[in-house]
């Protein structure tokens, strides 16, 4: 690791210095993604733990793959049943090397600040709890008594239950979930941010807003028989690498695949199913028969612009193209949208997608030849400043032809962290509708607070401001997956107390507050003996199935504790016995969680009994029975207006992305092979007409610059430049990198999401 002279709060990986650029690949998995996986797997667990943990992965008695949430298949499985990157997030967390408390005496937290994020991850699993004194210079062990003591102490001494704040991280199992979420309420907040609210958060509330479920309404059953799969805004690829497979099973059977992204991404060209001889021979499926290379922001425009084109093919051949009789009897404000859309400014289109109007047409015959229309969209639509409306979009194009409620049609959001999903069903939701709440309070007994609690934004502005003093993470990495990093960073250091229930060190152990607990938990390939009993633990996927998962490989040290084991001691620790809560029980068996969640949880009567017999799906009215719960008791078509987003002469839109090595925050290497990259990360994907344009070549090194309407520059120093197929005006580079240039107050109207799809840059030659 070496610092850049320019920008020496910014550690850089010294491979960096090795970095390599090649062709972008033309294809996804295949035979490299089997070598690479199983060279991390035995690298990182050896042989005997590789094949325990990756034959029970995804296996209907083994563990939920804590990578993204795509679903697992119904009925049998492959003794493989995983991609790539399920591998790789496997193997992070199964890896040999830990991190106790010599580790922590040799290094003092000013010494790790200056590691990289890669680098503080490759150091091992954590195995002791550890606290930071307020004014010291190293992480210290502590018992697991004192730390839940200290814990209980600091938040009983806040001037209010509302200056503690309780993250959540999509890995939580939904125990854990519904347990933090019922423990922070008997606390007194409703204070939960998720990181949901930092992806998905515009999908939760565009669904509820249109068809009055935050929800996707597919089954995997439905992508197989859909005759057209759109998606949007999506890397399949590298973030849900087991879409192909699904995407492969439609094209066999005659769909098509229409790919909506800025960048030509490899696995929506060509996938090699390496569970195939052809797609090992190199000889994979194509798949996206049309791929449309807008720009970023282009999406809303685009829907506006099919729908137009679908209601004049309506008008031409009555009954041949809307589903009328949906519309008539499952709708409300067809009229009113009608007009708007049939008002749409051609020019304004064309300027906003920067694709051509025939473009535009082929699309719009894609839709109006097919009777099964999967639509499926991830972050590039969620993180965008008109996020919400453009979802709302989408589904306007779904209602108009009915495609929602039927087989081989629906809805599709992609989720990327394996149970944000379930976390948010179980009630780590700072918005909780009273509904919720009153299935809590007739539960425990107990009035929870009713006013809504911090998203992950506000939950940065509030302790940046001192109106929060604590921060409890289960999970994840806050301050590297939040925007505007320097100023989440410097909220979290201003904090009195933190802790971090976490399985391997990152930066949220290093930007931590005054007095600063890690708490190493359990990790999901590990067996749960809590309460003497092997355990097991429940999750949700991005179809809403619901099932067990169940680790099988030792603990990485004895000191580990389960995530429900560490929140029930917390709780006890906190409340005593102040709500009469069976805080020992749940930890010893689990059921009675499950339990409990069944008489919470609209959609889980009789969780524990499901559970036991292998899962279940959780209900749907707009799958199920083409009912919306929305308030006018139908879904609803919206009006929103088409703003084309422009940027001053020189600058460029700058959207954050994932490398193929890299799950979140996550960094398992400095390789991006799908995109040609190799040994490095502080890489800028930009036209060869925008290198011109602004004097540059490939291979420059510059310094990005976002400019926000604080007047406040944000700067990420030392990006070399590479020539890519990206839409003119548009650049990526990865997170979380570039995380400090998306200001903290960049955020989605309505949803509230970081705008890390669209910011604002300029280029500056780097210095030296
Ligand atoms: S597709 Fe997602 S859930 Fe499935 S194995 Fe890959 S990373 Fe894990």
């Amino acid at each position: 690791m070496t610092r850049d002279a320019d920008t020496p709060d910014v550690p850089v990986d010294d491979e960096e210095a090795r970095l390599r650029v090649g062709p972008p690949a033309d294809h996804a998995a295949g035979l490299k993604a089997v070598q690479v996986s199983m060279a991390k797997a035995l690298g990182q667990m050896g042989v005997v733990k590789t094949a325990r943990n990756l034959l029970t992965l995804n296996q209907n008695d083994g563990f939920d793959c804590m990578s993204c949430a795509w679903p697992d298949p119904q009925g049998r499985r492959h003794t493989a049943e995983f991609c790539e990157n399920g591998a790789k997030a496997v193997s992070w967390e199964g890896v040999r090397d830990t991190v106790g408390p010599e580790f922590f005496a040799r290094h003092s937290i000013a010494d790790l600040a200056g590691q990289t994020d890669h680098w503080l991850e490759k150091q091992g699993r954590l195995t002791h709890p550890m606290v930071r004194r307020d004014g010291g210079t190293h992480y210290e062990p502590i018992s697991w008594a004192e730390a839940f003591a200290l814990t209980g102490e600091h938040l009983r001494g806040l001037a209010g239950p509302d200056e503690a704040i309780f993250y959540t991280s999509g890995r939580a199992s939904n125990e854990a979930a519904f347990l933090y979420q019922l423990f922070a309420r008997a606390f007194g907040t409703n204070n939960l941010p998720d990181c949901s609210n930092m992806c998905h958060e515009s999908t939760s509330v565009g669904l509820r807003r249109t068809i009055g479920v935050g929800k996707g309404s597919v089954s995997l059953q439905d992508l197989h028989e859909a005759d057209l799969i759109i998606v949007s805004g999506q890397n399949p690829g590298t973030n849900h690498p087991r879409m192909l497979t699904a995407l492969e099973v439609a094209k066999r059977d005659g769909a098509k695949i229409l790919a909506v992204n800025p960048l030509p991404e490899a696995g929506l060209r060509r996938f090699d199913n390496p569970q195939k001889a052809r797609g090992l021979a190199g000889r994979g499926t194509p798949l996206a028969d049309l791929m449309l290379p807008i720009r970023s922001n282009g999406d809303l425009a685009l829907w506006q612009a099919v729908s137009l084109l679908l209601l004049q093919a309506e008008d031409a051949a009555p009954g041949t193209v809307l589903d009328r009789a949906f519309i008539e009897s499952h709708t409300v404000g067809f009229d009113e949208w009608e007009k708007h859309i049939r008002d749409l400014d051609r020019e304004a289109v064309l300027s906003a997608t920067g694709l051509s109007w025939s473009q535009i047409e082929a699309t719009a015959e894609m839709l109006a030849g097919s009777k099964r229309i999967v639509h499926c969209w991830a972050m590039g639509i969620t993180q965008h400043h008109n996020a919400v409306a453009t979802i709302k979009e989408m589904v306007n194009v779904a209602l108009l032809q009915g495609m929602i409620g039927k087989p081989g049609a629906g809805l599709c959001p992609v989720r990327g962290h394996s149970n944000v999903q379930g976390d948010r069903t179980m009630g780590i939701w700072e918005k909780a509708p009273d509904s919720f709440l009153d299935a809590i309070r007739d539960e425990f007994g107990f009035e929870p607070p009713r006013e809504h609690g911090f998203d992950a934004a506000e939950a940065v502005r509030a302790l940046r401001d001192g109106r929060a003093k604590a921060f409890i993470a289960l999970g994840g990495n806050f301050v590297a997956a939040m925007s505007d990093t320097e100023v989440t960073a410097a909220a979290v250091r201003g904090a009195e107390f933190t802790v971090q229930i976490s399985t391997k060190l990152n930066r949220s152990h290093i930007d931590a507050g005054r007095t600063a607990l890690i708490l190493p938990t359990l990790g999901r390939t590990e067996r749960d003996l809590t309460g003497g009993r092997e355990q097991r633990v429940t999750v949700e996927d991005s179809m809403s199935a619901v099932h067990a998962s169940r680790g099988r490989s030792a603990p990485a040290g004895p000191l580990l504790r389960s995530e429900v084991d560490i929140l029930c001691g917390i709780a006890a620790a906190t409340l005593g016995d102040r709500h009469d809560i069976e805080w020992a029980e749940f930890a010893g068996d689990y059921d009675r969680i499950r339990d409990r969640i069944g008489r919470v949880v609209p959609g889980c009567d009789d969780y524990a009994e499901k559970i036991r017999a292998g899962g279940f799906v959780m209900p749907h009215p707009p799958r199920d029975s083409r009912t919306f719960p929305t308030p006018e008791g139908k879904a609803v078509f919206t009006v929103s207006p088409l703003e084309v987003l422009t940027v001053p002469p020189g600058r460029l839109i700058l959207q954050t992305l994932r490398s193929h090595d890299q799950f979140n925050t996550t960094i398992y290497g400095l390789d991006d092979r799908y995109r040609g990259i190799k040994s490095g990360r502080r890489v800028v994907f930009i036209s060869a007409e925008d290198l011109t344009e602004l004097g540059f070549a490939d291979g420059d090194m510059v310094d990005l610059v976002s400019e926000w309407a604080d007047g406040r520059d944000r700067r990420a120093e030392r990006f070399r430049l590479v020539e890519y197929p990206t839409p003119k005006g548009c650049v990526a580079a990865y997170y979380p990198e570039t995380n400090p240039l998306v200001p903290l107050d960049s955020q989605a109207a309505e949803s509230g999401t970081p705008t890390s799809k669209w910011v604002v840059v300029r280029l500056i030659p780097a210095a030296g």
